[in-house]
């Protein structure tokens, strides 16, 4: 009796749990279907919404949609054309300057004088020699050009050799280059100093007596380049236009064209704390 009775009872769970299954199995078909059944009423209420406000619009505002729209489209379809380097930042390439000034530009003296010897004239003592050379067509005359401007010069003069000169204008259209397409107002490099005569030397030393006797600056190679002060670019003549100072992106962007001639091979920079410039020979 007692066997009989727990079989029944057994049975009797197992029953219901299989019923109990059966009605969730299929309240979830069911359910699947309802759902099924709202999504498609959806996108035809939608679809309905969309059919009702196009009959709504005038043809004009018609038309006007379809425009923009299509200009959407093509201004989505350019900027997915571009390259990467060109959408950042809105359009223009970033300032990002080098990571340090004196580490990417340590080139000393003892480096520098290897090319300045090999690439340079004889040192000549004073102005006159330098004008022979001059006319010998050895040297160049620096002072007028459109890319760049040329300091007062109290310790040199305006000469460099040709090889030197190509690479000073090379590094100015650079600088204006990168100016315009990083979003800068162009500006122009200013140079402080050129070729020195043993004359102008021998003075340097009366002063200051750190002053190298085999200075680069004598073989016409070296230029001093200013990365304290650039001169505005503004369309019209100033006898005494303001110069900007300290501007540190311009500084940086002027390291970076540096940079990149500098690991071309083109010249070896050294970077001078005191001075406020760039020292450079050609290579
Ligand atoms: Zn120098």
């Amino acid at each position: 009796m007692k066997k009989k009775k727990k079989y029944s009872q057994w049975k009797f769970i197992m029953v219901f749990v299989a019923v109990m299954a059966m009605f969730v199995g299929v309240k979830k078909v069911m359910g699947i279907e309802v759902k099924m059944e709202t999504k498609a009423k959806k996108m035809e209420v939608m679809k309905e919404k969309t059919e009702e406000r196009e009959n709504r619009l005038t043809p004009t505002a018609r038309k006007m949609e379809a425009m923009k729209e299509r200009k959407e489209e093509k201004e989505r379809r350019e900027n997915h054309l571009m390259p990467t380097a060109k959408r950042e930042n809105g359009g223009v390439h970033r300032v990002r300057g080098v990571w340090s000034y004196s580490e990417c530009f340590p080139d000393s003296q003892s480096v520098q004088i290897v090319a300045a010897e090999e690439n340079g004239i004889t040192p000549v003592r004073n102005r006159e020699e330098a004008e022979v050379l001059v006319k010998q067509h050895q040297l160049v005359n620096i002072c007028h050009s459109p890319f760049y401007s040329v300091d007062r010069l109290t310790h040199s003069i305006p000469y460099l050799v040709p090889k030197a000169q190509h690479l000073l204008n090379t590094i100015c259209l650079n600088f204006m280059d990168s100016c315009q397409v990083k979003g800068l107002p162009i500006h122009m490099l200013i140079v402080t100093s050129v070729l020195r005569t043993t004359e102008d030397v021998s003075n340097l030393q009366r002063g200051n007596k750190n002053a190298t006797t085999n200075s680069c600056h004598c073989y016409g190679t070296t230029v001093d380049i200013a990365y304290n002060k650039f001169m505005p670019m503004t369309g019209t003549y100033e006898s005494k236009a303001a110069l900007l100072r300290w501007n540190e992106p311009m500084k940086q962007v002027l390291s970076e064209v540096l940079n990149d001639l500098r690991m071309e091979g083109q010249c070896y920079v050294k970077y001078e704390r005191k001075q406020g410039c760039f020292h450079l020979t050609c290579r």
